[in-house]
C-alpha cells in the first residue's frame, strides 16, 4: 500500500483535529473576541498592494527583525519570524531532535509539541502537573540537573493557564547545557515577561505570537526570540519566504504603534477575573481561574453541558481526554456580552454552589 512509503513515527501519530469551528459564540480557540478595526486592515491592505507580487518578499525582512528583536531589548540576529508560532515549534524541534532525543513536556499542555517531537523520532518525557494544575518544579528540576532532555515550559499553559516564574526558568536554564523552550504565547495575559531570559540564558528560547492578545489569529505570524548563534542554526530548517508579503506588512504596521493592541489583553484580563468570580459561584466540582484568556472548569456532566451550549450556540473546548482533566472545558475569554451568555446558560444547566455550613 501506498501509505508504507510514510515513516513509522508519522504513520504513529493521531491527527491534529478540531471538530465544529462554528458558532454565533466562539470561546473555543482563545483567540481575541474582537476583530480589529478598519482603520488597520485598510492600512495592510494599502501597503500590500504598493507592493509586486510577482517578486518573492523580502529574503532577510531586516526592519521586522530588528523591531520584534527591540521590543524585548534583542538584536534582530535573535528573531526568527514563523508563519504562526507552530510552524517555528517545527523549526526547533526540526533541528534539535533526532531518534533517541529526550524533550520534556508539562502534562497536559499543548498537543502539537508531542507531535512534533514524535515526528522527528524523539521521545516525550510527560512532567505532570501537580494535582492543584501547578508546574511541580522540583521534577523539572531534576530533569534539568540529567543534563539530557531538552525541556519546553509552556507559560501560561494551554490548557490549564499554570505559570513558571523568571526566577524559576531562570534555574532550570541554569542547570543543564539543553534548551529550555518557552512557549509564551498567552504570555500578555500573565504576570510574567520569559522574554528577558534571552539575553542572559545562551540556551533558553522563548515563542511569541500574534495570534492571541494581538488579535490576529488570521495572519498567521509568530517569532521565536533566543540567542544569535542557535537562531542562525534553526533558521536553516525554517523554509524560505515563509511569511509572506501580507504577513510581514502587518508586522510592519503593528511595529509603528506597538501598544496599539495592549488593550485586548487588558480587557481579557479585566473580564477572565470577571468570568471565575461568577463560575465559582456555581456547582462545578473545579474552577481553575490560570494566567491565560481562558478558564477550565470541571463537571462531571461536561459532556451533557457542552452539547447544551452548543445547542444553544456557544462553542467551548471540552478537554476532558487529557491526562489529569476529565470531566474538564475549557471556555475561552469572550466579550462582556459572550461572557454574561456562557454564565447565563450554565447558571441555568447546574444552578449555584451549594453554600458552605457555617461553622
Ligand atoms: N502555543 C500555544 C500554547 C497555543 O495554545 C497555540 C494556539 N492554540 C499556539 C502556540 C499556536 O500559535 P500560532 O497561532 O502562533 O501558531
Amino acid at each position: 500500500v501506498t501509505t508504507d512509503n510514510i515513516i513509522q513515527p508519522v504513520r504513529d501519530l493521531g491527527a491534529y483535529t478540531l471538530k465544529a469551528t462554528v458558532a454565533p459564540i466562539k470561546l473555543n480557540q482563545n483567540e481575541s473576541p474582537v476583530d480589529v478595526d478598519e482603520a488597520f486592515k485598510r492600512e495592510v491592505l494599502d501597503r500590500v498592494a504598493a507592493r509586486a507580487w510577482n517578486r518573492y518578499p523580502d529574503f532577510y525582512p531586516r526592519d521586522v527583525l530588528d523591531g520584534l528583536g527591540a521590543l524585548h531589548g534583542l538584536s534582530g540576529d535573535s528573531v526568527l519570524l514563523g508563519n504562526g508560532s507552530n510552524e517555528l515549534i517545527q523549526a526547533l524541534f526540526a533541528a534539535t531532535v533526532e531518534a533517541g532525543t529526550r524533550v520534556a513536556l508539562p502534562s497536559p499542555t499543548f498537543t502539537l509539541y508531542a507531535m512534533m517531537v514524535a515526528a522527528n523520532g524523539g521521545e516525550v518525557v510527560h512532567v505532570p502537573l501537580a494535582d492543584d494544575l501547578t508546574y511541580d518544579v522540583d521534577a523539572w528540576r531534576a530533569l534539568a540537573d540529567r543534563g539530557d532532555t531538552h525541556l519546553l515550559v509552556c507559560s501560561p499553559n494551554n490548557p490549564t493557564g499554570s505559570v513558571m516564574d523568571a526566577a524559576q526558568i531562570a534555574d532550570l536554564a541554569g542547570r543543564t547545557q539543553r534548551l529550555v523552550i518557552v512557549d509564551e504565547a498567552y504570555a500578555q495575559f500573565g504576570p510574567h515577561d520569559l522574554a528577558p531570559l534571552v539575553a542572559a540564558h545562551p540556551n533558553v528560547a522563548v515563542l511569541r505570537t500574534f495570534s492571541k492578545a494581538v488579535g490576529l489569529a488570521a495572519v498567521r505570524l509568530g517569532y521565536l526570540l533566543c540567542a544569535p548563534d542557535l537562531a542562525r542554526e534553526i533558521g536553516k530548517v525554517k523554509l524560505p519566504y515563509n511569511v509572506g508579503v501580507f504577513g510581514l506588512e502587518v508586522a510592519r504596521v503593528c511595529l509603528e504603534a506597538p501598544h496599539r493592541f495592549d488593550g485586548i489583553a487588558d480587557t481579557l484580563r479585566a473580564e477572565r477575573a470577571r468570568l471565575v468570580e461568577r463560575l465559582t459561584g456555581l456547582a462545578f466540582d473545579d474552577v481553575y481561574p490560570g494566567a491565560a484568556n481562558f478558564v477550565l472548569v470541571r463537571t462531571p456532566r461536561a459532556a451533557e453541558v457542552f452539547d447544551a451550549l452548543y445547542a444553544d450556540g456557544i462553542l467551548v473546548r471540552n478537554v476532558g481526554h487529557y491526562p489529569m482533566l476529565a470531566n474538564c472545558l475549557r471556555i475561552s475569554v469572550g466579550t462582556p456580552a459572550e461572557n454574561d451568555a456562557v454564565v447565563a446558560r450554565l447558571t441555568a444547566l447546574l444552578g449555584a454552589a451549594p453554600t458552605a455550613e457555617a461553622p
